[in-house]
């Protein structure tokens, strides 16, 4: 098995850059579990498809091939779902909150568990992912389990940078009270809410920079052996 890196945490807590600074750091396979059910999310509004009809949106996400690229030398991941690369229309608001809501699947969970087991089953060296239930659930027995976050107001911040960078126009009070919803519903889920691991690593990343997360997380994998 290879060497693991789980890192869990809230919407905006910046898990994303700092998972594919550390993969990139230790050469290991990144694998962004957010976007595999922002693909499904995705496939739902298209087709028009209701979420609460949980058969359907199961067989939807049984049924998706989702493709994850390596990362370029820029530290990007496209996304691909049937062919089609879906990287850009995954990343907005209503697919945001379209996700939280058919990730309460169970068996939406489970098609996206498996293919994570998956992939990291085929990576060589390690493998980092990054979502709300990999030390929880998916990977329990990870060597390095992090719980990534910060202040919602400090989360909310970044998001709504991110999404203004992106021409994306919305109210900060707006991203803030979305991301509000999103954790709430993300961690009061019956089927593998966001909680931290018993054995988890806390990092609260206020006032930290990327680059002293990144540092802290790649020392805990030389911790564990990892290089050694
Ligand atoms: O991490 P990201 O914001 O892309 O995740 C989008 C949504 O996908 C989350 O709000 C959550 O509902 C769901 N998710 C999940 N389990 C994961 C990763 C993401 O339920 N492992």
């Amino acid at each position: 098995m290879a060497f693991t890196v789980a890192i869990d945490g809230p919407a905006g807590a910046g898990k994303s850059t700092v998972a594919r600074r550390v993969a990139k750091a230790l050469g290991f396979t990144y694998i962004d579990t957010g976007a595999m059910y922002r693909s499904i999310a995705l496939q739902v509004l298209e087709q028009s498809i209701d979420p609460e009809a949980i058969e359907t949106v199961s067989d939807l996400a049984h049924g998706s091939a989702i493709f994850l690229s390596p990362l370029d030398s820029m530290g990007n991941q496209k996304v691909c779902v049937g062919g089609r690369d879906v990287t850009q229309e995954i990343r907005t608001p209503e697919v945001s909150q379209m996700t939280s809501r058919i990730s309460a699947i169970p068996e939406v969970r489970s098609a996206m568990v498996e293919l994570q087991r998956s992939i990291s089953r085929q990576s060589e060296h390690g493998v980092v992912l990054e979502g709300r239930d990999i030390g929880t659930v998916v990977f329990p027995q990870a060597e390095v389990k992090i719980f990534l976050t910060a202040s919602a107001e400090e989360r909310a911040q970044r998001r709504f940078q991110e999404l203004q960078a992106k021409g994306i126009e919305m109210r900060f009070e707006m991203v803030l009270a979305e991301q509000i919803e999103r954790d709430e519903r993300d961690s009061q889920r019956a089927a593998s809410p966001l909680k931290i691991a018993d054995d988890a690593h806390y990092l609260m990343t206020d006032g930290l920079t990327i680059e002293q997360v990144v540092q802290k997380i790649v020392d805990m994998c030389t911790d564990k052996g990892y290089g050694a």
